[in-house]
């Protein structure tokens, strides 16, 4: 294994340092990387999760923590066997995320719609961006994540007291609670080479 691969073991990879040192050698010339491509990791539910690298993933599949979904066309041999890598494992067992949720503050609201007015789309300095609730406050709409978006002060003064379907305004997506959000769309972001995360990740 290149030196480089060492990089991101932690306990569990010297289960798959023992099972493929020596010998091990990804299957094609220069395939040297395929143990750090990435791969999609699904909780029990096939709730995508997180993103690791091949190298762990094949660690939690020789475990029993985790069963390979897709492969991603590459294989390791050791001197014993051949292994299929994955790039796409599910946990057997569901796992409990803890509930990371970043502190709603309006500095977190425009970070997650990156500064953008979520009506017509123009990209402006903080300062010229106030916080719109999506149902105003005086019908009922809460202060959270789900109702908050980033809005220029026209169109804020333009919806005035009514909803979007009311004042004709569409937001260009849906807003969503910060992490969940912005940790799919990093997932998006390296699976865009991978099609075979696709139908996880729900494009
Ligand atoms: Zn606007």
């Amino acid at each position: 294994m290149s030196p480089r691969m060492e990089h991101d073991a932690g306990p569990t990879s010297r289960l798959a340092a023992g099972l493929f040192t020596p010998a091990a050698t990804a299957h094609r010339a220069g395939d040297g990387h395929a143990l750090l491509a990435p791969v999609l990791v699904l909780n029990a539910s096939y709730e995508p999760i997180n993103v690791c690298a091949a190298r762990r993933a094949l660690v939690l599949v020789l475990k029993g923590v985790a069963m390979t979904e897709e492969e991603n066309g590459h294989f390791l041999h050791s001197a014993r066997v051949a292994m299929r890598l994955p790039s796409v494992i599910r946990l057997l067992e569901y796992r409990r995320i803890p509930h990371q949720s970043r502190a709603l503050s309006r500095k977190n609201i425009l970070l997650r719609d990156r500064n953008t007015c979520q009506y017509c789309g123009t990209v402006l300095p903080s300062s010229e961006l106030t916080l719109d609730h999506v149902i105003p406050r005086s019908r009922g709409g809460s202060s959270t994540w789900e109702n908050l978006v980033a809005c220029c002060h026209a169109c804020n003064r333009r919806k005035g007291n009514q909803t979007p379907i009311e004042a004709h305004m569409k937001l260009m997506r849906e807003p969503r609670a910060f992490n969940l959000h912005t940790s799919r769309h990093i997932m998006r972001l390296m699976g865009r080479s991978d099609d075979k995360w696709r139908k996880y990740l729900f494009y």
